[in-house]
């Protein structure tokens, strides 16, 4: 990897607007390039606020500025309620930008708001959690819960600018980081721009925090951008982002969501391979260099033992289950997908039972 191609910025397109990711090495660097940004107001993750309390200052000190404590009641119904109405206090208009700067939960809340006030207003997104750092700042998506329930409502708003420090990460607690780099994991092997091998080497070199981490977000941005680009509006292409997901959700669910989610999606990586595998898709040799390189470099144990009969029985519940059948996006090997229709039956079951029985992810050794 080189540092050059590290810090060169990405242009993603988008029907809304094309839109540039930008790299700085340091949150002042990122702090002067916002103080540019006109008619801005600010909403911060109360965390992060505290945390760069110096970093910010200037920023703070010359926007309008909320601080949100980023939660799943933070990007609920009554969270947006809360922020239209903070807008509307500050006088914000069509030509207002709002910053976020926070991980996916502030994302979420700022992207849905203001695709609806006033039928859209501009928003600029600082991503600071490796989640959002490496996928979900791009791609538009957001998602709104009406609790208990999660991402029942949304809407497709691309932000203006992205703009990325991997400083903000230096404070990231572990789990977190862990959690994030389960999309890198999957983004290695999704696209024609598949990093694998380099995905590898940075982790034998360092760990989870190796000093290429800003490489592979940019790579994981890159593969992303290629699917999203060519299907924004999921239909079948954007289909492989869910990749490890079907299972990985249904153990989410079935773990009371106390699993993190990149963790649940490695988990669900492995799941879909050893299947994949079952039904002549998959690579063999792909399939265990996977399971070697999260079984390495993940030190997580699984709070549950999830029963095919529990496991299916979410799966059944999986929003993209259509006429009893699930679309499963399968690895053949990397850049190379299938989506794959499968009934939820017996012989599902049987197959699951199998993988279940050879994973060797997140147990005990
Ligand atoms: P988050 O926003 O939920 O934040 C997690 C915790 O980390 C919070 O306590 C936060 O204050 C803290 N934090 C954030 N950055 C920090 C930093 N640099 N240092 C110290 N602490 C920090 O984290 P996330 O994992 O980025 O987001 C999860 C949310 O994103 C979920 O609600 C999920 O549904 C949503 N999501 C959205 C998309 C999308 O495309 N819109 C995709 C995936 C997930």
């Amino acid at each position: 990897m080189h540092v050059v191609e590290e810090l060169s910025p990405l242009l993603i397109r988008s029907r809304q607007g094309d839109y540039p990711v930008e790299f700085r090495a340091t949150i002042g660097e990122l702090v002067e390039r916002l103080l540019e940004v006109p008619e801005a107001v600010v909403v911060c993750d109360s965390n992060i606020a505290e945390l760069y309390a110096g970093e910010l200052a200037p920023l703070f000190a010359d926007r309008p500025t909320r601080l949100v404590e980023a939660n799943e009641e933070a990007k609920s119904l009554a969270g947006v309620g809360e922020l239209v109405q903070w807008l509307i206090d500050q006088a914000a208009v069509r030509s207002t930008t709002v910053i976020a700067i926070g991980g996916g939960c502030i994302q979420d809340l700022v992207s849905f708001t203001t695709h609806i006030y006033f039928r859209g207003i501009r928003w600029l997104f600082v991503p600071t959690t490796v989640l959002s750092q490496a996928d979900s700042c791009i791609g538009a998506k957001s998602g709104i819960n009406v609790l208990p329930y999660k991402n029942q409502l949304g809407a497709m708003h691309s932000p203006r600018e992205v703009l990325i420090s991997t400083e903000f990460l230096g404070t990231l607690p572990d789990i977190e980081v862990a959690s994030g780099y389960g999309e890198i994991v999957k983004l290695s092997v999704t696209s024609s721009r598949h990093f694998l091998g380099d995905l590898q080497a940075a982790l034998a070199e360092g760990g989870l925090r190796n000093p290429h981490l800003l490489a592979l977000t940019r790579a994981s941005l890159a593969a992303k951008q290629e699917i999203i680009e060519a299907d924004e509006y999921e239909s079948d292409l954007r289909r492989v982002l869910n990749y490890g997901h079907t299972f990985g959700h249904a153990l989410e669910a079935l773990g009371g969501h106390q699993i993190p989610h990149g963790l649940g999606v490695l988990w669900g990586i492995d799941i879909i391979n050893r299947l994949g595998v079952q039904w002549g898709l998959t690579d063999p040799q792909t399939t265990e260099e996977l399971a070697a390189l999260i079984t390495a470099d993940f030190d997580y144990e699984l709070p549950i033992s999830p029963s095919v009969e529990d496991l299916l029985g979410m799966v059944g519940r999986d929003k993209k289950v259509s006429e009893g059948r699930i679309h499963f996006a399968v690895l053949r090997q990397p850049g190379d997908f299938i989506i794959e229709p499968r009934a939820i039956d017996a012989e599902l079951g049987e197959q699951v039972a199998i993988a279940l029985n050879e994973s060797r992810v997140f147990t005990r050794a």
